[in-house]
């Protein structure tokens, strides 16, 4: 099966994990401030602090901007379910904001809306999860002008979005937002296995999230506790987690992230290539906005022509061994999203675009016959999947 996504290892990947393993430290050693450094000086951020998954880098950023019960957090309902549970971890309230039919992306128009109606009934967010979804930028710009506006935390989960340059600026820096979030599972651009990052320039709060991430414990002194420590002594102040990233996976992160460059000409080139041989199909393909330089995680087509049935031709790829997917079944349509409240019919724009999705299979070695493959597959399965 060829499969949607893949990570890409070499053998100086294989030999900074094997150097490790050969170390003092697995975990807890000077390893992850080295990736964290790499981290924060790659995409020009005042810091970074590395955790175990994407997953937890969104939880321990919800916890290091205080969100709690009674909070509100807004997110887009295209993407992937951690994006809206880690403000539910933290006992905040979910709600969504509708997505723009072209990008795919959390619309500004319709967050402008939303804002608008929520300040009439007092229900204004306190944080909003925007998602780059594919790898392309959001509007951030304007979004960073309603969060100013509205007075709301900007939290971006770039997982899809790592190497992507927005207005000439690196996601990551921050510039339009309070803190940046990345996935390094296999899947995404740059991996370490499991893990994930949180770039801020916020630096208070980057080491109030660094202490969330391992039990809320620091060995510092604090100004609420007496002045003097004993040698043993480490302090536990906040109910934390055991998030930590090991040495391991921080040494492969940071072999990863100096190919970062070339996986994402890769990527370009292969998306480039779909573009041209499906562009005669009747199917909607990626839209690129000229203010973001994209380093593409997902290729999605969109079956516009009605008498196709997305069924079909996913049980056609699939069945050539063609490891086609759906991103993403709206969060708000889980079982467990519909027992909170959210039903169909919520987030129109959303569940359209969702009806239709098909994602191609893009990685950076994805070879030149499996794509024509792939693309030969796509054609012909167009033919034969009539609804
Ligand atoms: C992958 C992903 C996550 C979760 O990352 P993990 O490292 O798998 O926990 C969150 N949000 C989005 C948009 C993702 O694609």
């Amino acid at each position: 099966m060829i499969p949607y996504g893949h990570q890409d290892i070499i053998d100086e990947d294989i030999l900074s994990v094997t150097n490790i393993l050969q170390s003092e430290w697995l975990t807890q050693g000077p390893t992850v401030d080295k990736f964290e450094s790499c981290l924060a000086q790659r995409f020009n951020a005042k810091g970074a602090v590395a955790v175990s998954s994407g997953t937890a880098a969104l939880h321990v950023t919800c916890l290091g901007f205080g969100l709690t019960k009674g909070d509100i957090v807004w997110t887009s309902p295209n993407s992937f379910v951690a994006s809206a549970n880690c403000a539910l971890y933290c006992q905040a309230t979910v709600d969504f904001v509708d997505i723009d039919p072209i990008t795919y992306n959390l619309c500004p128009i319709k967050l402008e809306q939303k804002l608008k109606h929520a300040k009439r009934f007092n229900r204004l967010p306190k944080m909003l999860i925007v998602v780059h979804f594919g790898g392309q930028s959001c509007d951030m710009q304007a979004i960073s002008k309603l969060a100013k506006a509205y007075n709301f935390i900007v939290i971006e989960d770039a997982s899809h979005a790592i190497g992507t340059v927005y207005q000439g600026k690196p996601v990551g820096g921050c510039y339009f937002s309070d803190a940046t979030i990345f996935s390094f599972h296999p899947v995404k651009t740059i991996t370490t296995g499991e893990g994930g990052a949180i770039l801020s320039n916020h630096s208070a709060i980057l080491k109030k999230i660094k202490q969330f991430a391992s039990h809320g414990i620091t060995r510092e002194i604090h100004e609420e506790t007496s002045n003097t420590k004993l040698p043993w002594e480490y302090f536990q102040f906040d109910l934390g987690y055991n998030y930590r990233m090991t040495d391991i996976q921080a040494a492969l992160g940071i072999s990863q992230l100096k190919r970062l460059e070339r996986f994402k000409a890769l990527r370009a080139e292969k998306f480039d290539k779909y573009n041209e041989k499906l562009s005669n199909l009747d199917i909607q393909l990626p839209y690129s906005k000229g203010d973001s330089d994209t380093c593409w995680h997902l290729y999605v087509i969109n079956l516009l022509d009605p008498s196709v049935s997305r069924l079909n031709l996913f049980n056609f790829l699939r069945m050539k061994g063609i490891g086609v997917n759906v991103h993403y079944i709206p969060i708000h349509t889980q079982p467990f999203y519909q027992n909170l409240g959210f039903k169909w019919g919520d987030f129109p724009e959303c569940e359209k675009y969702y009806s239709h999705a098909l994602t191609l299979p893009l990685y950076p070695n994805l070879s030149y016959e499996d794509q024509n493959f792939i693309i030969r597959c796509v054609k012909e399965g167009m033919k034969c999947s009539l609804a």
